[in-house]
């Protein structure tokens, strides 16, 4: 400062925390609902609108539930409104508590409350069987008994589901075909789910049917596994991929491709694959071949550490791992790092034109050297034709499984093809 001179500036300080209160306290109640401190309707059309427009850029669905209790009423006429306005705050309590982070439960009014999903499959069918699956859930959340002022109490709700497809409608709409169809789960006796779109209702009941009949399948013993041959370099049988199918009656034997995925949403892959585990395992015994594993990566993806402490455990009582699929999903290599693997299997994508597609040749010489190098073995499947053989054995590939060498046969086939053809023995 200059001496004698005054200063330039004065600080001025107001306490403007109240007002700054009462703001943030507006701003709450004009996009949260009072009672539940959920989302709004206001809110709810922002974010609906957010998740709309960020479906379209992605392809990924998205999906509106409209949840309804059933004969709330009952409950505010019975014991009152504030006894009503507990269980509320309690079923808004348990969908959000049943939702990932990034989805929204907004409560529009009353007993309906609105649930935004995001970031489905990208697949139609897949998408709505996760809304089917995330439904049930909230069904059976709802259900479960409420204790309000000292009394138990239980509630079903009505749920309305519809699955954002292109070309988008407005929100509003959205909302209408949500409402419309929870008023269809009303009608079906409420305590149910229903899709706006009949084709998804249709694809749901058959999806719901295919459920019912896997869990009897698996009681019933209607799973069986072919063994398909795998080769050394001159053609001797050294072990199988043993490949699951369904007997499913009345419609022959069913290819893993159409069941596998409805399994893994409804949690029935966890016996079927243990039953499949078993039942290979107990083969490889009788056979005293090395018994190895094998894992696809779309498996890995969903928790990378479990996989890694669940494959050590197995490691331990000796059974190996193969990665099957490899290179044809995401970051494979630093799985490669990460996991204790025994052997990568060159993807049968890579090898059908293999002698064609000069990059496919590159890609299955790739994946032999870098097995060399990581110290793992490697085996080629979909060898078709002597030439794929030759092709792959030139590029040092000792390892083979193809229709070249012998398609997935039942048990008996696959013995009486090892008796003619050598033993399986370990390899
Ligand atoms: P339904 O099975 O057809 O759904 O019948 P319902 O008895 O649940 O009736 P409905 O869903 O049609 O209506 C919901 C009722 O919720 C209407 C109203 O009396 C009551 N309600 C609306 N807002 C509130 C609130 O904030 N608190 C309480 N306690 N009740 C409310
Ligand atoms: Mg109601």
């Amino acid at each position: 400062d200059v001496p004698g001179q005054a200063p330039e500036m004065f600080c001025i300080d107001i306490d403007i925390s109240a007002r700054k209160a009462a703001e943030k306290e507006a701003r709450y109640l004009a996009f949260y609902d009072a009672l539940t401190g959920l989302p709004n309707r206001r809110l709810l059309a922002d974010r609906l609108q957010q998740v709309m427009a960020s479906s379209a850029r992605t392809g990924h669905h998205a999906a509106v539930l409209f949840v309804d209790i059933d004969n709330f009423k009952t409950l505010n006429d019975t014991r009152g409104h504030e006894v009503g306005d507990r269980l509320l705050v309690e079923i808004g309590q348990r969908l959000r508590a049943s939702l990932r982070e990034q989805d929204t439960v907004a409560r529009l009014g009353g007993d309906e409350f609105v649930l935004v999903l995001q970031n489905l499959s990208e697949d139609t069918t897949e998408a709505a069987a996760q809304v089917r699956t995330i439904g049930e859930l909230i069904l059976e959340q709802v259900r479960l008994p409420c204790h309000l002022s000292g009394q138990e109490h239980h509630f079903t709700a009505s749920i309305g589901a519809t699955l954002l497809r292109q070309p988008q409608p407005t929100t509003d709409e959205v909302l209408k075909q949500a409402d419309l169809a929870m008023y269809r789960a009303k009608d079906a006796g409420r305590n149910t789910l229903r899709f706006f779109d009949p084709d998804m209702q249709e694809a749901i009941n058959q999806c719901a049917q295919l459920e019912t009949e896997m869990h009897e399948g698996l009681r019933l013993e209607q799973f069986l596994l072919l063994y398909q041959p795998q080769v050394d370099s001159t053609g001797r049988v050294t072990g199988a991929e043993a490949l699951l199918r369904w007997q499913r009656p009345d419609h022959g034997l069913v290819s893993p491709a159409l069941f596998i995925p409805l399994a893994e949403e409804t949690g029935l892959i966890l016996p079927l694959g243990q039953w499949a585990l078993e039942t290979a395992m107990f083969q490889q015994a009788r056979w005293r071949v090395d018994p190895r594993r094998e894992l696809t990566e779309s498996l890995l993806l969903e928790d990378v550490d479990g996989v890694i402490a669940t494959m050590r455990a197995l490691k331990a009582h000796g059974v190996g791992f193969s990665l099957d699929d490899f290179g044809t999903g995401y970051s494979s290599l630093s799985y490669l790092k990460r996991l204790p693997l025994d052997q990568i299997k060159i993807d049968q994508g890579f090898v059908r034109d293999v002698m064609l597609d000069p990059r496919d040749a590159a890609i299955a010489h790739t994946i032999i050297a870098l097995a060399h190098m990581l110290g793992l073995a490697v085996i080629a499947e979909g060898v078709e034709t002597t030439a794929h053989y030759q092709f792959l054995l030139e590029h040092g590939c000792r390892a083979f499984q193809g229709y070249l060498f012998g398609r997935p046969e039942p048990l008996e086939a696959f013995e009486q093809r090892v008796r003619e053809g050598g033993a399986p023995t370990s390899g």
